[in-house]
């Protein structure tokens, strides 16, 4: 199950949208909170009334340095402390420092890291730019691939979880950033997107309107346009199939 916690886009009432990201993801054999949003009461506040409770995290997972992803998670160690977070590499020194000194474990993913049985990062994408990573969850309908802003472009992070994973991927879900992007530069991501196979899309975030009405329009109903609450009921696959 993937619920997210943070988003700018409005979604379930009683629920506050703001600048950010922040999935949880439920069902593996652990329970992770990708992203942190830019505000830690807003998340702590949200996660409350989605029950999700701080606790029953066990892995938090950051996509980029960028404080809307990242925001949050000073707050989130207060509540829950010792978890390890796993971050792409190029991480300032003072940021790591910070986040042990608030209890936790500090993991850099260079390359694909595995954080349990069906749940990977993609390795880090984007070298000598922001660098960034996804995080891939393997379900019985194919891997699903959650984005934090994919400032390395959101089609070379899916061609590297297709890569890492095997594939199928199913879901694409998270920022795409294509808000600067023109019409044509768009098309030609959902073009990629085709050819690398994969079913659904569910940009959010910094993925901008003109760019989630375009991927609604060519993929219609393989596209979601998803905001702050929004739960996929999908289950990920923890047991490998018996053959
Ligand atoms: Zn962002
Ligand atoms: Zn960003």
């Amino acid at each position: 199950m993937f619920t997210i916690v943070y988003d700018n886009n409005p979604g379930q009432k009683g629920l506050t949208a703001d600048w950010g990201f922040g999935c949880v993801i439920r069902g593996a054999e652990k329970t992770i909170l990708f992203d942190t949003g830019g505000n830690g009461r807003i998340l702590l506040e949200n996660m409350r009334r989605l029950n999700v409770d701080p606790k029953e995290i066990d892995v938090v997972v950051l996509s980029h340095i960028h404080g809307d992803h990242t925001g949050g998670l000073a707050s989130f160690l207060q509540e829950r402390t010792g978890v390890p977070v796993y971050i792409p590499t190029g991480f300032p020194p003072a940021f790591k420092q910070r986040v042990r000194s608030l209890g936790a474990q500090v993991i850099e993913a260079n390359d694909s890291a595995r954080i349990c049985p069906g749940v990977r990062t993609t390795g880090t994408l984007g070298k000598g730019a922001i660098e960034e990573h996804g995080l891939c969850v393997k379900t019985p309908e194919g891997w699903v691939l959650v984005t934090g802003c994919a400032h390395p472009g959101v089609d070379n992070l899916a061609a590297q979880a297709k890569e890492v994973t095997g594939g199928p991927l199913y879901l694409v879900l998270g920022g795409f950033h294509l808000l600067s992007r023109s019409r044509s530069q768009i098309n030609a991501i959902i073009d990629r997107f085709e050819e690398l196979g994969i079913r659904r899309a569910a940009p959010c975030h910094c993925s901008g309107d003109p760019a989630r009405r375009l991927f609604k329009q060519r993929l219609g109903d393989r596209c979601e346009l998803v905001g702050v609450g929004h739960v996929f009921r999908i289950k990920p696959h923890e047991k490998p199939r018996t053959p």
